[in-house]
């Protein structure tokens, strides 16, 4: 069996990707339930769970200086919370 190894990541030293994005993703804070399930997902771990002034619950946040546009985030919400946008 080959061995691993895991890499943090530090998204500080990732190339930005926002300036050449095409669609951006939304998230509708309504509607987002906090699961979670986009963080792992999103290829650029531009997603982070946040939690905002009064609210219960963190939510999906999106960091747009590395987020591509790919829109996997999207895809993978299970209460479609998140639309994508030109
Ligand atoms: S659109 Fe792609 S890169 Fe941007 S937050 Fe969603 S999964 Fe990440
Ligand atoms: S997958 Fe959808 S509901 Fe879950 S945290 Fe992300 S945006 Fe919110």
């Amino acid at each position: 069996m080959e061995e691993g190894a895991i890499i943090q990541h530090d998204i500080k030293k990732a190339p930005k990707t926002g300036n050449w994005r095409y669609m951006k993703p939304e998230v509708d804070k309504e509607k987002c339930i906090g699961c979670a399930t986009c963080v792992p997902f999103c290829p650029e771990a531009a997603i982070e769970m946040k939690r905002g002034q009064g609210q219960k619950k963190a939510k999906a946040d999106i960091d747009y200086e590395y987020c591509k546009g790919c829109g996997v985030c999207a895809e993978v919400c299970p209460v479609k919370a998140i639309f994508m946008k030109k």
